[in-house]
């Protein structure tokens, strides 16, 4: 345990442990960078190190075993199922009612945005004693959210910094955030996790061979969260029914699909309503297939496709789809996507997004 097991991005690891060693952890931070490498699990080890109750000789690990330190765990998981609660109330202006802030919280977009409530909620929490840890942390992700009116009141928490408590604000660039804002902060750049360190966690910790590794390289790329989860197996089968659905509706020109092929269709579009219970991974499953196949056929096959195993199939299916034919699949995903919490018969759904991309009929 410690900061010793966070992979990738040692310059980062290595500022936030100089800061704490030499007791100068600013009130504010900023970790800025890509998707999935680490940000949000920095942020957490600087938590825990903030309060472990066993911090190292030089005062820059944590344990991960104290009281503490596993209390950090629960307030972080806490929160996380709290904002999935509140995610799921279909009145937005519900979603922010009795916000309550733990000594480690996590504050994310409720709506499309970081609502005022909630920077609210953290403004007037700030001020006041932690009470269970020493310094109370509170971690914005994707901060470039936060709604302009909101924006204005955490200006103000960065401008009096509160003594108890620390704000680490996260986003994928520093200048997607107000220059107000962003020079209030102490800056940490996070860079994409190298390709030698992702590979390593794929076949050390996920067994995988070298042939799967190119497949699997392409489909976390370099997001060591991804890697560390990774299931080839599982990937490969929540790829199926969208090939499925793709060998049915990219017709060479003219050509109507056979009833056997109707018939392939459909248990497909059924498999991807059900979603294997995951339809959100799945869907995101089939974007990852059309923006491949619009890479092919904009002839940037190189290094930007991911399934990489499929391209020879790729490259019959996307000049039989064309633009139009990827393009109106995407939108049913994006359309999907939208509605997957609503009580809507996404098969049908499916259906219809095939019979439509079908009739758009022959392409050159
Ligand atoms: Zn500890």
């Amino acid at each position: 345990m410690g900061f010793d097991s966070f992979l990738g991005n040692a310059k980062a690891v290595g500022a936030v442990r100089e800061l704490l060693a030499r007791g100068r952890m600013p009130g504010s931070l900023l970790f800025t960078g890509a998707d999935g490498i680490g940000k949000k699990t920095l942020a957490l080890m600087l938590a825990k190190a903030l309060n472990c109750e066993r911090r190292g000789a030089e005062g820059d690990d944590f344990c991960g075993e104290c009281s503490r330190c596993l209390k950090a765990d629960e307030f972080l998981a806490s929160s996380a199922e709290d904002l999935a609660r509140r995610r799921a109330i279909k009145d937005a202006q519900k979603r922010v009612e009795g916000l309550l802030y733990f000594d480690l919280q996590l504050i994310e977009p409720l709506t499309r945005y970081i609502l005022i409530e909630q920077i609210r909620q953290l403004r007037s929490t700030a001020y006041t004693r932690p009470f269970t840890f020493p310094r109370r942390v509170m971690i914005v992700d994707q901060a470039q959210a936060i709604h302009w009116q909101a924006a204005d009141l955490l200006l103000k928490v960065l401008e009096e910094p509160p003594e108890t408590t620390t704000l680490i604000l996260i986003c994928p660039s520093a200048y997607e955030l107000r220059p107000t804002i962003r020079s209030r902060c102490f800056t940490l750049q996070f860079a994409p996790v190298e390709e030698a360190v992702i590979e390593r966690v794929l076949a050390e910790e996920r067994g995988l061979g070298k042939r799967e590794l190119a497949l699997a390289l392409r489909v976390v790329r370099g997001s060591i969260a991804l890697a560390k989860t990774f299931e080839l197996k599982d990937y490969l089968e929540q790829r199926k029914p969208w090939l499925a659905l793709l060998e049915s509706v990219a017709r060479p020109s003219g050509r109507a699909p056979a009833p056997q092929q109707w018939k392939t269709l459909f248990d497909a579009t059924k498999l991807l309503a059900e979603g294997g219970g995951h339809l959100e991974e799945s869907l995101k499953t089939g974007s990852t297939l059309l923006r491949d196949l619009m890479h092919v056929l904009l002839g940037e096959e190189g290094r930007a496709v991911t399934n990489v195993d499929l391209l020879p199939r790729l490259k019959e299916w996307a000049p039989a789809l064309g633009l139009d034919g990827i393009q109106q699949l995407e939108a049913g995903i994006e359309s999907s996507y939208r509605q997957q919490n609503r009580n809507i018969n996404q098969q049908l759904a499916f259906d219809s997004l095939a019979a439509e991309v079908l009739r758009s009929g022959p392409r050159t």
